[in-house]
């Protein structure tokens, strides 16, 4: 027997187990494409719930605009305002590079079954719509599970470059060529300026500088370039600025100067 052959065997036993459990886990109501997708992976995820964050996982970009649509049907909560965080004070990210969440910070928290991300209720399996007509939101829930999976993008849309990459057609966002295998993505507008210029934009609206509309592949000598410019552009705003950007090897941080 082969390497290959071993491992297909194995695979269809695991996949048998997986499905069967699945199956008697399963809901008489269900998304049907989280099942599609479910019984197409290589590896079948063995309960609802994982086959539903395997389904957002997956399709990243959907997660994004859902949990975007989302937050926008709760619009700014009334009073909120975006702010930095010293040291996490007050639930509030530190830093401008984490995208804003007036629901997760306490002031604003919507309690359990909303999501402390978009705001809106949460069902079983964490998702969006009551499926199952049952009219409460799941009270042990606090996230939607696409909201998860579009925060974690936010906060690392690299680890999306090769979906980045094939939703541009594979062409470099700065000079049009063909991307390299090097190719890194990048925010067209970057989080510095959206802190400085855009502050005051509705909350579900900031989102969008995080998530894919904002999101460009580019080559690296043209990611270098750009880079430069924000280097020397954002040297002459910090003169300016009550706020300073520091660098080190944990990221970014941003201290507010006296
Ligand atoms: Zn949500």
């Amino acid at each position: 027997m082969t390497a290959s052959n071993t491992t297909s065997t194995w695979r269809d036993q695991k996949n048998a187990k997986a499905q069967a459990r699945l199956e008697r886990a399963l809901p008489a109501i269900f998304p049907p494409p989280i099942l599609h997708h479910a019984l197409t992976r290589p590896l079948i995820p063995p309960t609802p719930r994982l086959a539903v964050e395997s389904y957002w996982r997956n399709h990243i970009l959907r997660a994004d605009r859902l949990a975007r649509a989302l937050a926008a049907r709760s619009g700014t909560p009334e009073g909120w305002t975006w702010q930095l965080g010293e040291g996490g004070a007050g639930g509030r990210p530190a830093s401008f590079r984490i995208p804003p969440a007036p629901f997760r910070e306490p002031a604003f928290a919507r309690g359990r079954g909303a999501c402390c991300i978009c705001g809106q209720p949460v069902y079983r399996f964490g998702w969006h719509r009551d499926l199952w007509g049952q009219g409460v939101p799941n009270g042990k829930a606090a996230w939607h599970t696409a909201c998860v999976a579009a925060w974690k993008f936010w906060i690392a849309p690299h680890e999306q470059v090769r979906v980045l990459k094939r939703h541009q057609g594979h062409r470099c966002k700065a000079s049009g060529k063909r991307l390299l295998r090097t190719a890194e993505v990048d925010h067209a507008v970057p989080l510095y300026r959206v802190w400085r210029e855009h502050r005051d934009a509705p909350w579900p609206e900031l989102l969008g500088y995080w998530g894919a509309p904002n999101l460009q592949v580019v080559n690296r000598t043209a990611h270098v370039l750009k880079c430069r410019d924000e280097a020397a552009e954002r040297s002459q705003t910090l003169r300016l600025s009550r706020y300073r950007v520091v660098e080190d090897e944990s990221g970014f941080s941003v201290i507010e100067e006296e």
